[in-house]
C-alpha cells in the first residue's frame, strides 16, 4: 500500500518546486504529470506529437490519456515501496474520480491534498519567467526572477543555450490561470468535502519558508 499526495493548485504557485523539496526530503516519488508529458515530446514518441499543440495553447490533455499515464506509474515498484507525490493530476473533477479508482484497484490510500494558493500577479510573473535547456538530454530548468543562471541566457549544467518554455508567452499564461479557474478549482471543493483537504499559500520569499508552511499543514 503506497501513501499518496497530490499538490493541488493554479500554475506557478510552486508545486513542482515544493515537490522537488518534499520528495528529496521524504523519499516520496515525485510525479509530475506536466513532466511525463514533456518528456513525451522530447522522445518524439506517438503521445507526445498528440499532446504538443494542446499544451502549447495552454489547453488540458484529455482525461483518459493522462489518467492512464498515471495509473502505469503508480503500479511500479519505487511507490509501492516510497509513496508518490501527485504533482499536477487530478486537474480535473473527472480526473479525481478516476484518480479514487486508480488508489482502490492498487490498494493505495490518499494521505493528504494539499492546496496551494497564491496571488495571480506573482502566478503570471512566475509563468512567462521560466527558461528550460534547449539541449533536451539535459532539461535543467530555471527562472530569471527566482532561479536566474550564472550566465544569462545560457545552461548552468551544460553550457547550451536556455530558451523561454512552449506554454511560457503571456498569452498562454493567461489562458492557463482560466483553465484553472474553470477546471481545476472546482477541486477544491470537492476534496473539502470529503475532509481531505489541507491548505497552504506560497509567497515571494525563500523556498526555505514555503516548504516549512507547507510542513506544517502537511503535519508528515
Ligand atoms: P509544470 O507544473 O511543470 O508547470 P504542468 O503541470 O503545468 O507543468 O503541466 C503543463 C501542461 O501539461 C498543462 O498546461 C497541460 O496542458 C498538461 N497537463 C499536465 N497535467 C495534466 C492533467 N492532469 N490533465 C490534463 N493536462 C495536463
Ligand atoms: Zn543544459
Amino acid at each position: 500500500m503506497a501513501d499518496v499526495y497530490v499538490f493541488l493548485g493554479p500554475p506557478g504557485a510552486g508545486k513542482g518546486t515544493l515537490g522537488d523539496v518534499f520528495c528529496e526530503k521524504t523519499g516520496v516519488v515525485h510525479i509530475s504529470t506536466g513532466q511525463l508529458l514533456r518528456d513525451e515530446m522530447a522522445a518524439g514518441t506517438e503521445l507526445g506529437a498528440q499532446v504538443k499543440g494542446i499544451i502549447a495553447a495552454g489547453g488540458l490533455v484529455s482525461d483518459e490519456i493522462v489518467a492512464k499515464m498515471v495509473a502505469n506509474r503508480l503500479q511500479k515498484e519505487d511507490i509501492k515501496a516510497h509513496g508518490c507525490l501527485l504533482d499536477g493530476f487530478p486537474r480535473t473533477v473527472p480526473q479525481a474520480g478516476m484518480l479514487e479508482k486508480i488508489l482502490a484497484d492498487g490498494g493505495d490510500r490518499m494521505a493528504a491534498v494539499v492546496l496551494i494558493e497564491a496571488d495571480r500577479e506573482m502566478l503570471m510573473g512566475r509563468l512567462t519567467s521560466r527558461r528550460v535547456c534547449s539541449n533536451k538530454a539535459c532539461g535543467a530548468t530555471f527562472n530569471v526572477l527566482t532561479l536566474p543562471p550564472k550566465v544569462e541566457g545560457i545552461c548552468d549544467k551544460c553550457g547550451q543555450p536556455l530558451i523561454q518554455r512552449s506554454d511560457g508567452s503571456e498569452e498562454t499564461a493567461k489562458k492557463r490561470l482560466a483553465v484553472y479557474e474553470s477546471e481545476t478549482a472546482p477541486l477544491v471543493d470537492f476534496y473539502d468535502k470529503k475532509g481531505q483537504l489541507v491548505r497552504t499559500v506560497s509567497t515571494n520569499t525563500t523556498i526555505e519558508e514555503n516548504y516549512a508552511r507547507l510542513m506544517k499543514v502537511i503535519g508528515r
